[in-house]
C-alpha cells in the first residue's frame, strides 16, 4: 500500500520507503491511503494464535509483502521476548492488562522496534545507501532501537535522551549499549529539546550532505515513523481476538482501550485499529501531569506552551505529542492544506485549535484525562494490596485514568489497559509506593519488590548490572554540535 503526507496528500510512497525516509520531505508524517478492513470472521482464526500469524497476516496490508516473507521477520523480531505468548494478558478485577513489556527492554517499544531493523534492512533491498538513525528518546524509546540495530547491516544509530530527565535503569540501559555501529548523548533540556534538536538535523542541509558523503541517508526510529505505528496496530486486534477465543467477550462487543500516552503513538495505533474494523468504543487517552492531552481533549485547544513536568513516569513527561498530526489529519477530512496551517500555527505559536464540530466527533471516539503523581502512587499499591498485580507507574496513570471514567460515566463495556512497562523497570518508585521504603540502588529495589510478590527479577534487567558505561557525553541541545558528534563518533 502507499502512504501519503499529512502536509501534502499528493506525496505517495510505498510503506517501505516511508519507513527508510521516516518523515515526508514536507515535513509531514506519513500516512495510510486508506485504511484495510478486517472482516469479522478474521478474530475467530486469529484468536487461535499464535501472535507471530496475526502479525503477519495484519502487516501484510501494509507493507506490499506476502505473509510467508512477513513471518520470518515477525518470528526473528520476537524471539528474543521472555514470554512465548508475546503479548499476554492478565484478567485484573473484570479488566484486561495488555502486558506489552517482555521485550528486551522491559517496556511497550521493544514491540515495534524489535521489528523495525527487519522491515528496514527489506527496504535497503532497493537502494545502495545506508541508513543514520537518529532518535530522540523520552527513555523508553532509545533503548529498545539501540538494542533492535545493534550491528544491523548498512544501518548506523544515534539515541539523545534528555540529560536528567530519565530513570537510572534506563540510563544505564544505554550508555552500557554494545555494538560498533551505535552513538548514545545525553542533551540538556527536556524530552521536547532533544526532539527538536533531531527534527533540527533531518531539514540541516550541511548535516544531510555531510552524511550522504560518507554513504548515510537520514532515518528516523521515533514514532512518527510509520514502521513503528503498523506493530503497534497488531497487539490491540490480536488481544480483541484472544479474549473473543477465550470466551470472554462475544465476536463484535465494543470494547475500551485505556493507553497511557505521550507521543501519541500507542493510542494512534489503537485508533487505527479501529479505523480497520476493531469494535471500540471509547479510546481513553490517560496523561500524567503533563495533562496537554487532555486540556485538548476537553476544551479543543492544544497549548504547549506551558509548563514542564518531571514524574515517575518519565516516558509520558511530553509536551509535543507528534503523533496528534495524524490525528488530526483525520478529522480535517484529510485535508492537507488545513493541516500545514495548523502545524505552522503550532511551531510559530506553540498552539492550536480545532473547531467545534470536530470537537463533537472528538468526544465520542475519545475521552481524556490526567492522573497526578499521588492517585498514581496509590494506585499502584491499590492494584498490589488488593489484587496482589503489581503495575508501573505509567501503567498506573492508564489504571488510575480509567477508575476515575467508569466512575464518572458508568461505562460497564470491557477494557484492554495497555500495561507499557515492567514494573521492575522502574522498581524504585513501585516498591516505594506500596511499601513506603526507598531504595535508591534500581537493582535492590528491584529484588525487594520481587520478594514482596514473590516473583523474580526479570533477566533483561538483572544483566545489566555487570555492563559496562560506554557513553559518558552529554551535549548542548544544539543541532549542529550534535551533528558534528554524530559524525566523528560514528560515521567518521
Ligand atoms: C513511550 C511510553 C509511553 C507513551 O507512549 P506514546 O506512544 O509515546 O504515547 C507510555 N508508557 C511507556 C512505558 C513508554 O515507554
Amino acid at each position: 500500500m502507499n502512504l501519503i503526507s499529512t502536509r501534502n496528500s499528493n506525496e505517495s510512497v510505498s510503506a517501505l520507503n516511508a519507513v527508510l525516509k521516516g518523515i515526508a520531505s514536507d515535513g509531514g508524517l506519513y500516512v495510510p491511503e486508506v485504511f484495510p478492513q478486517i472482516d469479522k470472521e478474521k478474530f475467530l482464526e486469529w484468536g487461535k494464535g499464535p501472535y507471530e500469524k496475526c502479525a503477519a497476516q495484519v502487516l501484510a496490508y501494509y507493507f506490499g509483502l506476502s505473509e510467508d516473507e512477513l513471518l520470518p521477520m515477525v518470528t526473528a523480531a520476537y524471539s528474543s521476548f521472555s514470554d512465548e505468548e508475546v503479548v499476554p494478558i492478565q484478567k485484573v478485577e473484570g479488566d484486561y492488562y495488555l502486558e506489552l513489556f517482555h521485550g528486551p527492554t522491559l517496556a511497550f517499544k521493544d514491540i515495534a522496534l524489535a521489528l523495525l531493523p527487519h522491515l528496514m534492512n527489506r527496504a535497503l533491498r532497493h537502494t545502495d545507501e545506508n541508513v543514520l538513525i537518529l532518535t530522540a528518546t523520552s527513555g523508553d524509546t532509545g533503548k529498545a532501537a539501540l538494542e533492535g540495530f545493534k550491528n544491523a547491516p548498512r544501518t548506523a544509530i544515534c539515541a539523545l535522551y534528555p540529560a536528567g530527565g530519565v530513570s537510572d535503569v534506563q540510563r544505564l540501559q544505554m550508555v552500557t549499549q554494545e555494538g560498533s555501529n551505535v552513538y548514545v548523548a545525553g542533551v540538556e533540556g527536556n524530552f521536547d529539546d532533544a526532539q527538536n534538536a533531531v527534527k533540527a538535523l533531518f531539514l540541516n542541509r550541511e548535516f544531510r550532505a555531510a552524511a550522504k558523503e560518507r554513504g548515510y541517508t537520514l532515518s528516523s526510529a521515533n514514532s512518527i515513523n510509520f514502521g513503528r505505528l503498523a506493530p503497534q496496530i497488531v497487539y490491540y486486534i490480536y488481544a480483541y481476538a484472544r479474549l473473543v477465543a477465550a470466551k470472554e467477550i462475544t465476536n463484535g462487543r465494543k470494547i475500551n482501550i485505556v493507553v497511557p500516552t505521550g507521543n501519541f503513538g500507542n493510542i494512534l495505533a489503537a485508533y487505527y485499529a479501529k479505523r480497520m474494523g476493531l469494535p471500540v468504543h471509547r479510546l481513553i487517552c490517560a496523561s500524567n501531569k503533563n495533562n496537554v492531552l487532555t486540556d485538548f481533549f476537553e476544551s479543543g485547544v492544544y497549548a504547549a506552551n506551558r509548563e514542564f513536568y518531571k514524574t515517575i513516569s518519565p516516558s509520558m513527561d511530553i509536551l509535543i505529542s507528534s503523533n496528534l498530526e495524524r490525528l488530526i489529519f483525520e478529522y480535517y477530512r484529510r485535508d492537507s492544506l488545513k493541516m500545514r496551517d495548523v502545524m505552522r500555527e503550532l511551531s510559530l505559536e506553540r498552539h492550536y485549535s480545532v473547531n467545534q464540530n470536530i470537537r463533537n466527533e472528538l468526544i465520542m471516539d475519545f475521552y481524556g484525562d490526567f492522573a497526578d503523581e499521588f492517585p498514581t502512587m496509590n494506585s499502584i499499591k491499590k492494584s498490589f494490596t488488593q489484587n496482589g498485580y503489581l503495575i508501573d507507574p505509567h501503567t498506573a496513570v492508564a489504571r488510575t485514568v480509567y477508575e476515575k471514567y467508569k466512575k464518572i460515566l458508568g461505562d460497564g463495556s470491557p477494557a484492554i489497559i495497555a500495561a507499557t512497562a515492567s514494573p521492575y523497570k522502574f522498581a524504585g518508585d513501585v516498591l516505594y509506593a506500596v511499601t513506603k521504603e526507598r531504595v535508591e540502588d534500581p537493582f535492590q529495589a528491584a529484588e525487594a519488590l520481587a520478594r514482596l510478590a514473590g516473583e523474580s527479577v526479570p533477566a533483561q534487567l538483572l544483566e545489566l548490572r555487570n555492563k559496562k558505561e560506554r557513553f559518558a557525553d552529554v551535549l548542548t541541545a544544539d543541532p549542529e554540535e550534535i551533528g558534528r558528534a554524530i559524525l566523528s563518533n560514528i560515521l567518521a
